[in-house]
């Protein structure tokens, strides 16, 4: 399986990076060394000191689909979950400000902890979904899907166009505003409508 994130997604969260709000989506990969199952603690990393939290929609495709219809692309999942796309900032600024690719910023072994997967149809629409993260019992990240720049089935439609979905398939779908680091000692916990689906220690 692999693991496929949509960057700047929420208009907000662009300016807080000082990034262009994009007109097509943007995406990078992450290996499926990245996943870390429910509720298993997240080890910081030696090669960074600002390991940032991203709170974000993780979508699990449900069968084999290239160039699919943005019509069509609902019935290519039926379950949904929360992620913390985490990233080491400090390197992805390295690598931007040189020009490079910043894959090893995103791509590191468990950076990509996934919640327990719901079914979609306890949501009106995958498109008003509350996203929430508290560290340490507090709100720390709060956000809705309905702010999202290029919804759910856009994005498959449009990945769909360049890399086959298979079955298993994860795709992280942006982060609202409001990320920040984190800290070793600090309990996380992501939420979809108040619903607690992750945990994650940081150790
Ligand atoms: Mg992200």
């Amino acid at each position: 399986m692999k693991i496929i994130c949509i960057g700047r997604n929420y208009i907000d969260h662009a300016k807080e990076l000082n990034s262009a709000v994009p007109t097509e989506p943007v995406f990078f990969l992450k290996p499926d060394t990245c996943l870390v199952s429910r509720n298993q603690p997240f080890f910081y990393p030696e090669f960074s000191k600002e390991i940032h939290y991203e709170t974000e929609l993780v979508v699990r495709i449900n069968k084999v689909g290239k160039h699919i219809q943005e019509k069509f692309a609902h019935t290519y999942y039926d379950e949904v979950s929360v992620g913390i796309d985490f990233t080491a900032r400090d390197i992805q600024r390295n690598c931007q400000q040189k020009g490079l690719p910043w894959e090893i910023s995103k791509g590191f072994d468990n950076a990509a902890p996934v919640g327990k997967f719901v079914n979609t149809n306890i949501f009106k629409s995958v498109q008003d979904i509350d996203l929430k993260l508290t560290i340490n019992d507090q709100i720390v990240q709060s956000g809705t899907t309905r702010d999202m720049i290029f919804s759910v089935d856009t994005i498959i439609s449009y990945v769909s166009k360049f890399i086959t979905l298979k079955m298993g398939d994860l795709i992280f779908t942006g982060t609202p505003a409001g990320v920040g680091p984190v800290k070793i000692g600090d309990k996380l916990e992501a939420f979809l409508n108040d619903q607690s689906l992750l945990k994650c220690d940081i150790k």
